[in-house]
């Protein structure tokens, strides 16, 4: 058996969808798993919508998703000559035609056959005409499409599809102003770069037909196809910006981990009993096209969140700071100062769902903030905070070893020694420490952000309660 291609062939004209992304990990996966090849092509005909910014964002996801691409990036616009070529010899080979029809005649055309209840299509005039003696009228280049019989594919999610070829039109393969179409320069790349499987969105199965027609008239070899099906919102609807449409960048500006995304959506659609966590090479290895549902599938943030919320907190601290870095660098905080990163993983990993949480709760481990809230301050600060927050200060200033354990001990003794709940003086402590009233466990954060540093945010607080607490 030949080795298996696969390929995934956005379009620039927009930002990744989750729909897209989706496709790219079958095929992805389908190489994979298969030892074969994965190819990532372009396809930039459009001239009008195609753009740079969407063919970088396009790299920029594939990369962040570490989807490798074995062969590529391929961009049809660099092809139009081997596209050109081909037409040649289809001219030639009589199974493409000129059609020098004008846009009257196919509009007065398409009106008749509409006042007639006809589905409207190109009438083959041109098909059987010689015009080789017509030089100076533009034309456009059709496919030779068979009259009789029919196309049937047998679609590896949803089964034998048949078209009938009489509903099928010659194909413009080429317009006017000699740029080639679509439809054409799909069959010609999945031929070139010999892709033996094309994984791709169900909205392409109409045009399915067409380019097994065109690849069977070159004798080229007839791919293997697979239509996914399309992704909703819970409302049953198509994907909205808000959810699951917007660019797939915008996740990892959201703060969730690639291994997150990846993992749900190859649950998305498709299972293996009941497993839900799959890392790459589970995924890899468990693969497979028939067990992709033909149904649509809907999208559900929180379970995305949920595994995003799982990763965050069992894959190696070590890596998670590799992507935190990127939010911490978005905040403009300078973690030289202050503790390491990964230590902090552990720390708040269990509390955040999100790599952007994780870094908004960063600050003060690094940064002195300089105003307190005043709701927050007038909340904590009471009058009767001023005595456990000055005892505690004197407590921990006299620790030789700074550990958790030793920062602990002292709270606890406070608590003794006033006779208080150990709550009267965490809290006020929390908030002189962080300025905000939700962290992780005092002790912790207390050796995190370090002794000098403690006992000045002390001091700050008790100023303000001398000052302003009456
Ligand atoms: N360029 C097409 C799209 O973005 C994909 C074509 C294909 O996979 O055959 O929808
Ligand atoms: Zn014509």
């Amino acid at each position: 058996m030949h080795k298996i291609k696969t390929r995934f062939a956005p379009s620039p004209t927009g930002y990744l969808h989750v729909g897209n992304i989706r496709t790219a990990l079958y095929s992805w996966l389908y190489s994979k798993h298969n030892n074969g090849e994965f190819i990532l092509r372009i396809e930039d005909t459009d001239f009008e919508r195609s753009t740079q910014v969407h063919i970088n964002s396009i790299l920029e996801v594939m990369r962040w998703l570490n989807l490798n691409w074995d062969k590529g990036p391929y961009y049809q616009t660099k092809r139009f000559d081997r596209y050109h070529e081909v037409m040649n010899n289809m001219l030639i080979a009589g199974t493409a035609y000129k059609c020098y029809c004008s846009k009257e005649r196919l509009n007065n055309l398409r009106k008749e056959q509409i006042s007639k209840n006809k589905k409207p299509h190109y009438d083959g005039y041109c098909r059987n005409q010689s015009y080789n003696n017509i030089l100076n009228k533009p034309y456009v280049l059709r496919f030779c499409n068979p009259k009789q019989g029919s196309v049937v594919f047998v679609d590896q999610i949803r089964g034998p599809i048949k078209f009938n070829n009489l509903e099928l039109d010659d194909l413009i393969i080429c317009r006017a102003d000699g740029s080639p179409t679509y439809n054409f320069c799909v069959v010609i790349d999945d031929w070139d770069m010999k892709i033996t499987h094309v994984i791709r969105g169900e909205d392409h199965i109409n045009n399915t037909p067409r380019q097994i027609n065109i690849l069977k008239a070159l004798g080229a070899p007839i791919p293997i196809y697979a239509h996914v099906s399309m992704i909703l919102d819970s409302d049953n609807k198509k994907l909205s910006k808000s959810h699951g449409a917007m660019n797939i960048m915008q996740y990892r500006n959201d703060g969730y981990l690639p291994e997150a995304l990846l993992n749900y959506l190859v649950r998305l659609g498709w299972s293996y009993g009941n497993k839900e966590i799959f890392n790459r090479k589970e995924m890899i290895n468990y693969f497979s096209l028939d067990r992709i549902t033909k149904s649509a599938s809907i999208f559900n943030m929180n379970k995305l969140l949920w595994l995003n919320h799982y990763y965050i907190n069992s894959l190696p601290a070590e890596y998670i700071v590799t992507h935190l870095k990127w939010h911490i660098e978005q905040l403009g905080i300078n973690t030289q100062n202050g503790p390491n990163l990964t230590n902090l993983i552990t720390l708040l990993g269990k509390r955040c769902n999100t790599l952007k949480e994780i870094a908004h709760s960063c600050y003060y481990f690094y940064q002195d903030f300089i105003v307190l809230n005043t709701n927050i301050a007038k909340k904590y600060f009471p009058q009767t905070a001023r005595l456990p927050l000055e005892t505690i200060r004197k407590k921990l200033e006299t620790i030789k070893i700074w550990t958790s354990k030793n920062i602990y001990k002292e709270i606890k003794t406070t608590s003794i020694e006033l006779n208080i709940k150990i709550e009267k003086i965490c809290m006020p402590l929390r908030v002189a420490i962080t300025g905000i009233n939700k962290s992780p466990s005092i002790d912790s954060i207390l050796y995190y952000v370090g002794q000098n540093r403690s006992l000045k945010r002390i001091d700050k607080a008790l100023i303000y309660i001398n000052k302003y607490v009456k």
